[in-house]
């Protein structure tokens, strides 16, 4: 029994996946996905931890496929569309994935890998049609999907989760967001990740609500969709706030107050996946009413902070744990520390991964002996809520004998006029361990970096200050907009 593809059952007249070109019923969902797992099974009685990785942009037939590898027993592997061949490669022989079904658009792309791997290339056409034959019984503890992590810090790594932890992960949102089976979402997301696929697309799936695809954002299309007045709800990474942003700046008086009128009637927008830039939150706001909501989450572990839905939404603070989540806080010896400092955030619960795909040494080192998921990230928490203060690895920059948040001097620096974006790194230094570099964004064709310390200097502590800076057009970022450090490095 799969405990989602068990609740569809209760909606089937009603929508449950739409795109510009198509659109499908519950009903049809679940008819069509049997018909798919029929196809894989092809006379087997079980796809038993078989991996079936697939390509297809975000549509209906993206959950089609999802759930007709889950009916037929087998690990669903999605894919990324904007990922180039070598990092599909990687993904599939680290899997020893049997088939990857591919969408028309991919197919011809995907041909070489038929020749350097073992895996069996199948046009997403061929496993939709059929007819929908015996399934096998389905254990909610077995394995269900593998996603790799996002590759911001090191080469992605396979996270192994069970129906069950899938469940779990969204009755949590179900819970705190108060998804109700009215709800219309978009997605705008790429489906490779927890935040697409569990945050918007199953929560939806899960209460019997509607989930809408882009195949890929556009701000044009965005606002367009939002102004057709059908969403609820909302979700993305700050990027794609800043991109909405910087497409209402652009628009004539009175199209910003259409624009703005558009989204006002949400129930509720939500940022993710990296820190939010606490003045994208307050432009959002000042052109939608939106106070954006923010949470934490990670692959291995779904979601695990956030703000409160009805109550308080601090700017610069990822909240409490979500319900079923435990949380704390520890040294480096592992030792839980007092409210006000700051330690790594580890996370117990049955939304926690079941292991990292065949590394059994990484998946060890990743536990505490008591059963605590080790994040990596630092945390501080103060007056009953949390404030992310980067990763351990590459956002706590220790220099002088100071332990200094990179997301910290990142928000201060935000706070420039001159400033529309930075990150901030450490650069390997004899005398300091580490010193701070800075890399800005600016709205100016040239930036005055001295004068840039010199007004730092009323900010922060001099130990806190950039001893280096470069000015660049733009952040290197990953296929989710998440800033990749190590290559900010090589900047200097
Ligand atoms: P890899 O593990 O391969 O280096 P990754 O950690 O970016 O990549 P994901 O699982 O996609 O892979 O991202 C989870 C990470 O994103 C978290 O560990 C955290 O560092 C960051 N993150 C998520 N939400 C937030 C947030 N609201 N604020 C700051 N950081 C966040
Ligand atoms: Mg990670």
């Amino acid at each position: 029994m799969i405990p989602l593809l068990e609740r569809a059952d209760n909606f089937k007249e009603r929508t449950a996946l739409r795109s510009d070109s198509s659109s499908l019923s519950y009903g049809e969902l679940l008819d069509t996905a049997h018909i798919v797992a029929s196809q894989l099974l092809n006379g087997r009685a079980d796809l038993y931890e078989s991996r079936i990785a697939f390509l297809i942009p975000p549509s209906p037939e993206y959950t089609v496929v999802q759930w007709g590898i889950w009916n037929a027993g087998g690990i669903a592997v999605p894919l990324c569309v904007l990922h180039p061949l070598p990092s599909i490669q990687y993904v599939l022989e680290d899997t020893e994935a049997e088939y990857v079904i591919a969408h028309d658009n991919y197919y011809e792309f995907l041909q070489p890998l038929q020749e350097s791997t073992a895996v069996k290339l199948l046009h997403l056409d061929s496993v939709l049609s059929g007819s929908g034959g015996a399934l096998p019984e389905i254990n909610p503890g077995r394995n269900a999907m593998i996603l790799y992590t996002s590759g911001t810090t090191s080469k992605p790594k396979g996270v192994v989760t069970t129906h069950n932890n899938i469940s779990s992960q969204i009755k949590t949102l179900v819970d705190a967001w108060e998804w109700e089976m009215d709800d219309h979402i978009l997605n705008v997301l790429p489906l490779h990740h927890v935040h697409g696929i569990i945050n918007v697309m199953s929560c939806a799936l899960w209460v019997g609500a509607c989930c809408e695809f882009l195949p890929k954002f556009d701000a044009n299309k965005v606002w367009d969709i939002m102004a057709s007045g059908r969403l609820s709800l909302f979700m993305a990474v700050p990027t794609i706030y800043f991109k909405l942003i910087s497409y209402w700046d652009k628009a004539s008086e009175e199209e910003q107050k259409q624009l703005s009128k558009a989204v006002s009637d949400l129930r509720l927008m939500v940022s993710g996946s990296a820190a939010l830039p606490v003045p994208v939150l307050e432009k959002w706001q000042a052109i939608t009413g939106h106070v954006l909501l923010e949470r934490y989450g990670m692959t291995e572990i779904g979601m695990a902070l956030s703000n409160s839905y009805r109550g308080e939404r601090r700017p610069g603070y990822v909240g409490k744990p979500l319900p079923g989540v435990e949380i704390r806080l520890v040294d480096a010896n592992g030792k839980e520390i007092p409210s006000g400092s700051p330690g790594e955030i580890q996370v117990k619960g049955p939304c926690v991964f079941k292991a990292y795909w065949r590394k059994e040494q990484a998946t060890k080192e990743a536990f505490t002996e008591d059963g605590w998921f080790k994040t990596g990230d630092m945390a501080e928490f103060n007056d009953g809520i949390y404030k992310i203060l980067g990763r351990n690895s590459v956002d706590i920059i220790k220099s002088g004998g100071y332990k200094i948040s990179a997301l910290q001097i990142e928000d201060v620096l935000r706070r420039h006029e001159e400033i529309e974006d930075c990150a901030v790194v450490g650069l390997p230094d004899e005398e300091w361990g580490e010193v701070i570099a800075a890399c800005l964004i600016s709205t100016k064709p040239s930036v005055d970096t001295d004068a840039i310390t010199e007004w730092l200097k009323g900010e922060l502590p001099g130990y806190q200050l950039p001893r280096k800076y470069v000015v660049r057009e733009e952040l290197p970022r990953n296929v989710l907009g998440k800033v990749t450090k190590q290559a900010v490095k090589q900047f200097f």
